[in-house]
């Protein structure tokens, strides 16, 4: 399988790369991503065959179909690290809530949010490349809350590849703060900014840009990279999820193979929704994606008008800050497909140069026939958690929330719908312990604590064991010296 862009190709870059060449540089000509040059088509003998099927197993034919150049010894390598989930034999549980509402937890890895589903096994295939190469990797990330915790996790001492992890001082959870800052391992820098999110993405891409920082990277023979959410590394993770939510509906005995289903996504950056538009294109039947979002609501708002705005949207801090997103990066992969790589550049460009961009009515359509969208508000997630908890005995976090809301006004009520459920209770207690018993702006800990015992749900050991840990990455700098920082620990 070769890899193909999706703004076309420039004079400097070849035409087509490899996965792995995909994964150590992800951006392509002209700011483009890499995509498949054409997925593999699984067809129904696919799914009839996994239905008996492990994750693992299902896993690891899929990926074979991509043809990919990582060898199977190290697929199987990365996908045993599904074995650290909660339930190894079927590390993703579908449970139903209600009646054709059905909710896929990701969330059952080692950081508790759904990043680890796609990190988990990355984090393998990287280093695997990089040693195969004799290459040493600095990875940067920028962390809201959950990819910090998840790309630590994984890279934690393997071999060739170092990570710096910028998150802002007070922008996250204690929970998710304290996964990061009681990591443990030489390999391993954590920071903190004095700052916003946006000053760390900001700092991020300054440096995957600086032609200074790369030199002096190179003095030390070190390269430069990212696990961000376009890396296509993490992308064919986040397909395979999908295809088993769907076996899973069927073995339950809630549809017959071949039913369609409602993929319902909490969407930020878009890469667990594209990985159902994948699994969807691969065979699954789907009657369509439903993007649900917060109140910042771009992703809405271009699935129902056909305009890309951002001209006067700010970003809005919401009690689903992993959503808090406004350049939503994979959409571009979408529009590629539908629209090819010439009308993907216009677009891109235009929202670029000018903030927005504007589908045509038969574009709008096109992509109507894919997917619908709404958002809902941080009072209305607390209102389905709690109705919901109340209701139905089940407890989600406020990003799971926000499909709530979309499945009663996307969705055709006699098609099941799986929601996708993308962090425990425990990453985000204030809100839910506030959404459950009106008490506010507790700590974690004591969040924690209430919720434990007003849903009768034990805190899961790992988190709890947090609190305790000794902190080992207590860097606070400004955003001025990050560079400096992360040179001093290289
Ligand atoms: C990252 C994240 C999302 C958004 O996922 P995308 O793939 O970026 O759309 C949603 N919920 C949680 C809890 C997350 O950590």
């Amino acid at each position: 399988m070769r890899f193909i862009q999706t703004r076309g190709a420039d004079a400097a870059k070849p035409q087509t790369v490899t996965f792995s060449e995909a994964i150590l540089s992800p951006i392509a000509s002209f700011g483009g991503l890499y995509v498949p040059e054409k997925l593999p088509e699984l067809g129904k003998e696919f799914l009839e065959k996994h239905l008996a099927s492990s994750y693992k197993e299902l896993a690891s034919d899929m990926l074979a179909r991509f043809a990919i150049d990582i060898e199977k010894s190290v697929l199987d390598e990365a996908l045993a690290l599904y074995d650290k989930f909660d339930t190894p034999a079927n590390p993703v549980p579908v449970v139903k809530v209600k009646e054709n509402l059905y909710v896929s937890e990701l969330y059952h890895g080692p950081t508790r949010a759904f990043k680890d589903m796609a990190l988990q096994p990355f984090g393998v295939v990287l280093s695997s490349i990089a040693q195969k190469r004799g290459e040493n990797y600095l990875i940067l990330a920028a962390t809201s809350g959950d990819t910090g915790p998840a790309a630590l996790e994984t890279f934690k001492n393997r071999a060739n590849v170092q990570v710096a992890c910028l998150y802002p001082q007070g922008g996250t959870s204690d929970v998710q703060r304290l996964q990061m800052v009681t990591e443990d391992a030489q390999n391993l820098k954590v920071i903190g900014i004095n700052g916003v999110f946006d000053d760390a993405q900001s700092a991020l891409k300054r440096l995957l840009a600086s032609v200074e920082f790369k030199a002096a990277l190179k003095e030390k023979n070190i390269l430069l990279s990212a696990a961000n959410s376009v890396n296509f590394g993490r992308i064919i993770f986040q397909i395979i999820y999908h295809i088993h939510s769907y076996l899973e509906l069927v073995r339950q005995g809630g549809i017959a193979m071949g039913e369609k289903v409602y993929l319902n996504v909490p969407s930020g950056n878009f890469g667990n929704a594209l990985g159902g538009y994948y699994a969807w294109k691969m065979g699954v039947p789907v009657a369509k994606i439903i993007i649900s979002s917060n109140e910042n609501n771009v992703l809405t708002r271009l699935i129902t008008t056909g305009k890309y705005d951002l001209r006067d949207s700010k970003v809005l801090n919401t009690t689903s800050p992993a959503m808090d997103i406004l350049k939503s990066s994979n959409v571009e992969r979408v529009l590629f497909d539908l629209f090819g790589e010439a009308r993907t550049r216009e677009l891109m460009e235009d929202l670029e140069s000018k903030n927005v961009y504007e589908l045509t009515k038969e574009e709008l359509a096109k992509l109507r026939e894919c997917f619908d969208a709404d958002f809902a508000t941080g009072a209305e997630g607390k209102r389905y958690i709690k109705e919901t908890f109340e209701g139905e005995g089940y407890l989600m976090d406020p990003h799971t929330a926000t499909c709530f809301k979309a499945y009663t006004t996307c969705c055709d009520p006699k098609i099941k719908s799986i929601v996708y459920s993308t962090a425990e209770w425990t990453k985000f207690s204030p809100v839910i312990a506030n959404a459950l018993t009106g008490e506010v702006d507790a700590e974690d800990i004591i969040a924690l604590e209430s919720i434990s015992k007003t849903a009768k749900l034990e805190i899961p050991a790992m988190i709890r064991a947090l609190f305790s840990k000794p902190i080992t990455q207590g860097t606070v700098i400004e955003k001025e010296d990050i560079e400096k920082e992360i040179l001093n620990f290289l």
